[in-house]
């Protein structure tokens, strides 16, 4: 069977990024569930399991505007520092959940002084360049509830 749209695939995955680093993987854990077709995972990486069937196993490189997409220097902000005065240590790295625009969106403190804080809401890994080996473990027919819900059960996918 090969992955194509409505089929609920189950992959094995390690994602680096340029320098070779392990960013995640699934290897440590069970392997991730999706529904293929939905955009419920990285373009690019979606892309390239079109086609494929159980025991598939290939290397992607996904560029930004396949990935988690470019970098926006506009998602960058300057917020006083009483904003954050619940938070004595509040140090760069730092990683906060906050509502924008109506989402709930991590921001990530990129510095910290006395008197404002740099947040920054791009995602981590926007801009990064990303390599997937990816090995196909399981390959079926979605059920008509995940085709409904617009996502996978079971292993590796949603619980309810
Ligand atoms: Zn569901």
């Amino acid at each position: 069977m090969q992955i194509s749209a409505n089929k609920v695939v189950l992959v094995d995955f390690t994602l680096k990024d340029d320098h070779g680093e392990v960013l995640d993987t699934s290897v440590d854990d069970e392997p991730m569930a999706y529904l293929h077709g939905v955009g419920s995972i990285l373009p690019g990486l979606e892309q390239a399991l079109e086609g494929k069937s159980v025991g598939d196993k290939f290397q992607i490189r996904v560029d930004p505007e396949l990935g988690f997409g470019e970098r926006d220097e506009t998602l960058k902000s300057v917020v006083p520092r009483e904003q954050f005065e619940e938070f004595p240590d509040l140090a760069a790295g730092m990683q906060f959940q906050v509502p924008m625009n109506g989402e709930e969106t991590i921001v990530t403190v990129v510095d910290a002084d006395e008197d404002s804080v740099t947040l920054d809401a791009n995602h981590e890994l926007a801009g990064v360049v990303l390599h997937f080996d990816v090995v196909v473990r399981d390959v079926r027919d979605a059920t008509a509830d995940e085709i409904a819900h617009g996502h996978a059960h079971g292993a590796g996918g949603h619980h309810h």
